[in-house]
């Protein structure tokens, strides 16, 4: 573009440091909060808002409501107060032309009194949910503002931005106010270097306000603050859109594959003869849109969603076995050893009386063997592998790969997951599979170039999975149970130990002495063990003891959390369950209630957590929906986390929110899917195209540009 645009770039990547107001000292301090440029500044937008306006007199309130207030009024006198059970509170009377409130504090109190020392007797506003308490109206720590003299003025500032702050900013002088006047400081300077990436007519058409007014009235804020909100939201979403719906748009374009547009002796064998059971409609229905995708030489990119339990192994089965009849060979890789055997054995029985070359492929096999499937599939002999990371290495390669499904792709990185699909001119098909089921706003961040099919619907017979969380006093209790349904009921039941990073020693320990523990209290039941640091051939070898009932109990770490299909085992006891995230509990249970009798979980817990982990666990006591946990998770964990921001190399976003504004992402998704239909490449918008190349830049997003 043009120097008038260079410019601009220049303006926005300017350090901090050259801001009317910052230097060097202040300057270091943002740097450590992630303000580091102008863009970052003017990116730094109100944590809240106060609206004087909306006060509500204390003589109208709604206790049952349970929405927060504001009020205005005084703080009429405050005290510490003994609670019977040693501590204090600290409580104060509030007081407007009308009636008086009760405010208490039962924490940070130190802090509290001294705003309240600084505010008795004088205007202040109070905002928090009211509540009857004793016939009194009751606050129960309620954020308290003094009425700054300057807004208390001829004209008074309506809407006030908060902006968050820390001890270290406060330090030189950066509390909320001391932000906002370098904010001030910056728009002063910064109109003319604003752009517009939204063209007007789009604007006009979606009612959007222009960027520079949305920019002004963030940390300006008037009655059109909520508009300014939506635009700045809608730029969120939408760039990343943009760029994700040109991705989609150029590898359909551009990426070739082989058609495969027919069924042969080995789907309809497998279809009319071999398939143990009937198909859920969802079943159906998915295999048919992957049947239209691979008939046709636009490359599939298809995400198969589906709960756990849903039957995601045998629409890849088929998919594969598809590709197979139309003369190709289909791979399909899992993220542990573990899944891969068991995805193995279950192919291999299920197609056992048909002349299918099938073989599994993982990192420790002997070097001849390795050798001698290498030289299989490079001869075209193999027509179906299964395997782990091993089947990506350099030293791999097909004869005439069609198909590369990957399952629980939520595991690999997004490089490994593009390294099984690019080889050689023509690209293999691509179906994903992923037992996480995620809210929509996420599906759309993570997989917007993807295609996506959902299995929502669990084969016929399934029953909900008990789950109970369970401190650890009453363990000695459930394991009398557990000794009853095994001896009694003919059950078999993991036991697992968090184990989150593989190369951690001190939860192993816990695995064995677990083991160890467990075959001592129950002299009379067989018990087996499993975990990642064993030998794959023993791995094997437990696993298909406890399949075949010879073991009752598995103590195992979460080298079973993903896949694993054991349709008799029907207890799951986790240890420390509240080490683990909700979705992985979640994928942990999906292990029972497969088979017909009526399975339960066994969440224990450590008696000293925190509130919030103990209602996490309660999610899952409630609930045996995937969808809605994820959604649980969402809220507990924010998206930050769910979305690994830093490494999966995604925007940061600063304003939208992942679960109230799913409109907004929606909205944008059309938009960008409109806009990209109709002018791919920009032509008629170089100011847009330039735009997204620094967005590009700025976020690191290349991985995203084809
Ligand atoms: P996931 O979607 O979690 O990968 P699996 O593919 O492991 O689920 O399937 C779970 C279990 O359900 C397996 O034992 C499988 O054989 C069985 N299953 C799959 N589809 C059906 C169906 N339509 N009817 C009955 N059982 C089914
Ligand atoms: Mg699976």
């Amino acid at each position: 573009m043009d120097s008038q645009y260079d410019k601009t770039i220049a303006f926005w990547k300017k350090d901090i440091q050259f801001l009317k107001g910052v230097g060097k000292q202040r300057a270091q301090v943002l740097k450590e909060h992630g303000i580091k440029t102008f863009e970052d500044l003017i990116e730094y937008y109100p944590r809240k808002f106060i609206n004087y306006n909306a006060t509500t007199s204390l003589a109208m309130i709604d206790p049952q409501s349970k929405e927060p207030v504001i009020c205005k009024g005084t703080i009429l006198k405050y005290q510490r107060i003994k609670n019977r059970r040693g501590g204090y509170r600290l409580q104060a009377v509030f007081r407007d032309p009308y009636k008086r409130a009760i405010l208490v504090w039962f924490q940070g109190l130190e802090w509290i009194e001294e705003r309240l020392k600084s505010c008795e007797g004088k205007e202040v506003l109070i905002r928090g949910k009211p509540k009857l308490y004793r016939n009194y109206i009751q606050f129960a720590h309620p954020e308290l503002f003094p009425i700054h003299p300057i807004q208390n003025n001829a004209s008074p500032k309506k809407i006030v931005p908060i902006y968050s702050t820390s001890e270290k900013l406060k330090r030189v002088g950066l509390d909320s106010r001391g932000i906002k006047k370098l904010i001030d400081n910056l728009l002063a300077v910064a109109e003319p270097y604003i752009i517009d990436p939204l063209p007007q007519g789009y604007q006009q058409k979606l009612q959007l306000i222009d960027k520079r007014t949305a920019y002004k009235i963030i940390h300006d804020p008037d009655e059109r603050l909520e508009e300014a909100k939506r635009r700045l939201k809608f730029d969120e979403a939408f760039l990343l859109m943009l760029i994700l719906q040109r991705r989609k748009y150029l590898l359909k374009r551009y990426n070739r594959s082989y058609p495969m547009p027919k069924d042969g002796v080995y789907t309809r064998t497998f279809l009319n003869e071999l398939l143990p059971f009937e198909l859920t409609q969802a079943q159906k229905r998915v295999l048919k849109e992957i049947k239209q995708d691979i008939a046709q030489e636009i490359q599939m990119n298809r995400l198969l969603q589906g709960d756990v339990g849903s039957g995601k192994t045998i629409v890849a089965l088929i998919t594969m076995l598809r590709a197979i009849d139309n003369g190709f060979q289909a791979a399909l890789m899992a993220p542990t050893e573990v899944l891969a055997e068991q995805h193995f054995r279950t192919i291999v029985n299920l197609t056992a009386k048909m002349n299918l070359q099938v073989e599994l492929l993982t990192g420790h096999l002997k070097p001849s063997t390795k050798e001698r499937i290498y030289y299989d599939l490079r001869s075209g002999r193999t027509q179906l592998v299964i395997g782990t990371h091993a089947l990506i290495e350099d030293k791999v390669d097909f004869k005439r790969l069609g198909l590369a499904v990957i399952d629980e792709q939520h595991k690999f990185g997004v490089r490994q997951r593009a390294k099984l699909s690019i080889r050689g001119e023509r690209q293999p098909h691509n179906l994903l599979m992923t037992a996480t089921p995620i809210p929509r706003t996420l599906n759309m961040v993570l997989y917007g170039d993807l295609d996506v099919s959902i299995l929502d619907e669990l084969p016929p017979g399934r029953k909900p999975v008990k789950t109970k969380a369970v401190p650890y006093s009453k363990y000695p209790k459930v394991l009398q149970w557990l000794k009853d349904m095994i001896e009694n009921k003919g059950y078999q039941a993991y036991i697992v130990y968090p184990l989150v990073d593989e190369s951690e020693k001190l939860p192993l320990e816990d695995v064995k002495n677990g083991f160890e523990f467990i075959k001592k209290t129950f002299p009379g039941i067989p018990v087996g063990m499993i975990h990642g640091k064993m030998k794959s051939q023993w791995k094997d070898y437990e696993m298909q003891r406890f399949k075949r009932g010879e073991t009752k109990i598995l103590v195992a770490t979460t080298v079973i959390e993903v896949g694993v299909d054991v349709p008799d085992a029907n207890i799951l006891i986790v240890h420390n369950a509240q080490r683990f995230g909700l979705s992985q509990l979640h994928q942990l249970r999906g292990r029972v209630g497969r088979g017909h009798t009526k399975a339960y979980a066994i969440l224990l817990y450590d008696e000293q957590i925190s509130r919030e982990a103990k209602h996490r666990l309660k999610v899952l006591e409630s609930t045996n929906n995937g969808f809605e946990i994820a959604q649980a998770d969402l809220r507990l964990r924010g998206p930050g986390e769910l979305l690994g921001t830093k490494q999966s190399g995604l925007p940061d976003f600063k304003i939208i929110d992942f679960i109230a504004d799913t409109d907004i992402f929606t909205l944008a998704r059309q938009v960008a899917e409109q806009m990209i239909r109709e002018d791919p490449y920009f032509e008629q918008n170089p100011l847009l195209k330039a735009y997204l190349e620094y967005y590009v830049e700025r976020y690191q997003l290349h991985h995203l540009v084809p």
